[in-house]
């Protein structure tokens, strides 16, 4: 089996198929140099513990039957010339069962005027990506060292994950691994006040207690009272999670508005409408504005909303949309006969995990077939939500699939009992040069292990390489 990317879903699929299926071999195409996915370049570094999935996966990757493929990105062009590419169709050629399993390289628009023209306005995605070390954000360098006034528009745990690298003491980020040219930058940073703006109510907000206590709990950051009247005064009519979630809310932080140097807010029922350059310098950002919401049912986690017809404008030195990442389809799909659903971003599948193509649509039902061979897991084939955990179990619910297919005889690529599937190797003679850069799993040991080495030295966990050249400079 061919597995595209390196994240839980990769991994966790891998793990599975492998421990049900004993003679199953898998190789795992890394569009990087490094492995993890999100683990690495997504989870907040001072959430180390989050990180310990890793475990697991260095496990599977122990197996001789596993094969890292480093480097080697499927079917799309790579953004760093020492990347290597092979086409999709090359996979299905030569394999018996492919998994694509590589997560949302993209982020949601607001599409808004100002968004794409004004300095200062950054995705969490690029932001995140940013601090843990992503080569493709490693030249962000947000305005910080001149903003006072941060602006993230969104209300689920990323954008609080912002919040927090924004409002945390740096001696305390310091000790994580979080790429030292963030650190430089955010130890400049004077952002002093972090406005997290939702459309709804915190009874509809997409955040976790844990998230929002770690804040609460920051030293020298306060928390403006959140508008009580979107909290219902009896707060047992509400499911026991968000009802812990809402004591928090109300309880807030210790540190005072009055007197703490950094400060934040839960800014509700807005919905963003433009962004406004400045009267000194129109080219940068400087304000938001909203139009000013209102919720049909103000303690329904369902409710919707309407516009009041009323406006409100926050002063914005920089800004970060937190709206969701998003899967794309990968090029070679329709020739494949992949369908990919542009928009829920996901490639369609029967919900376990198959690939299908939609035959036919009639008023209320679809006729689908399945793509032999063909599967996906993780955020591709739910859409960018949920935790490693869920979708560790959305990655066994597609393994199991895989296995019951292959038990049961089901077409898969190739013709069954055909001489084995020549796998990487022949790969590696199709599309020839373009292979020549892949890292191998050991390959990847020696760039952690300089990493660790680099981290050492500055008293952290690692200091990672924020671009491919670097990674792959270390080598032998
Ligand atoms: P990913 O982890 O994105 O893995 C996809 C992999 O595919 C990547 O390595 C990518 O480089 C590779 N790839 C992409 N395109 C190609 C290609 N064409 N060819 C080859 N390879 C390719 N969950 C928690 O439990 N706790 C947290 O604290 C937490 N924090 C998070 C913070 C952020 C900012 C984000 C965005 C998510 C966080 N999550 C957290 C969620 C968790 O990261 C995801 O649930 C999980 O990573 C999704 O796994 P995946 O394998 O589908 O995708």
């Amino acid at each position: 089996m061919a597995v595209v990317g390196s994240g839980p879903a990769g991994f966790y699929t891998a793990y599975r198929v492998m421990t049900k299926l004993p003679d199953a071999h898998v190789d795992m195409y890394e569009a990087l140099p490094v492995p993890f996915g999100l683990v690495r370049h997504g989870v907040a570094p001072d959430h180390p513990e989050v990180k310990n999935c890793q475990e697991k996966f260095e496990d599977v990757a122990s197996s001789p039957r596993f094969r890292f493929i480093g480097n080697v990105s499927v079917g799309l062009c790579s953004r760093a010339k020492e990347q290597g590419m092979v086409r999709l169709r090359s996979l299905m050629q030569h394999y018996d069962a492919v998994l694509l399993a590589y997560g949302a390289s993209e982020d949601k628009r607001l599409d808004i005027p100002g968004e794409s023209t004004l300095n200062g306005i950054y995705s969490a995605r690029q932001f995140v990506g940013w601090y843990n070390g992503l080569p493709e954000c490693s030249s962000l360098d947000p305005a910080l060292v001149n903003a006072q006034e941060a602006v993230i528009i969104g209300q689920g745990n990323v954008a609080l994950d912002v919040a927090r690298i924004l409002l945390e003491d740096i001696n305390v980020l310091r000790n994580t691994d979080i790429t030292e040219h963030a650190l430089a930058i955010l130890s400049r940073s004077r952002i002093k006040r972090v406005h997290v703006v939702g459309r709804r109510g915190p009874v509809q907000a997409a955040f976790t207690i844990k998230e929002v206590r770690e804040l609460m709990k920051l030293a020298s950051v306060a928390f403006h009272p959140v508008d009580r009247s979107l909290i219902p005064v009896d707060l047992k009519s509400l499911p026991r999670a968000s009802k812990r979630l809402m004591e928090v809310i109300l309880k807030g932080s210790e540190a005072l508005v009055e007197s703490a140097p950094k400060s934040w807010s839960l800014d509700n029922c807005l919905a963003p409408s433009r962004f406004l350059g400045g009267i000194q310098s129109p080219e940068d950002v400087a304000g938001t504005e909203f139009n000013v919401m209102k919720l049909t049912d103000a303690f329904n986690p369902l409710s919707k909303t309407m516009a009041t017809g009323q406006t409100l404008q926050l002063p914005s030195d920089v800004v970060f949309r937190s709206v969701g990442y998003k899967s794309v389809a990968l090029p070679e799909f329709a020739a494949m006969g992949i369908q990919f659903d542009e928009s829920r971003g996901v490639v369609n599948n029967d919900g376990l995990g198959r690939a299908t193509q939609v035959l036919a649509i009639d008023q209320q039902t679809s006729t689908c077939q399945q793509v032999p061979g063909v599967y996906c897991a993780g955020w591709v084939k739910r859409g960018p939500t949920g935790v490693i955990a869920s979708t560790m179990q959305d990655a066994f619910i597609t393994a199991e699939a895989i296995v019951q297919d292959w038990i049961s005889g089901a077409e898969f690529l190739r013709p069954k009992g055909d001489t084995p599937a020549q796998g990487w190797n022949g790969v590696r003679q199709d599309e020839g040069s373009h292979t020549e850069r892949s890292v191998s799993w050991d390959q990847w040991l020696q760039i952690d292990r300089a990493e660790k080495q680099g981290g050492k030295e500055l008293g952290k966990e690692r200091e990672k390489f924020t671009n491919t050249r670097d990674m792959l400079a270390v080598i032998q």
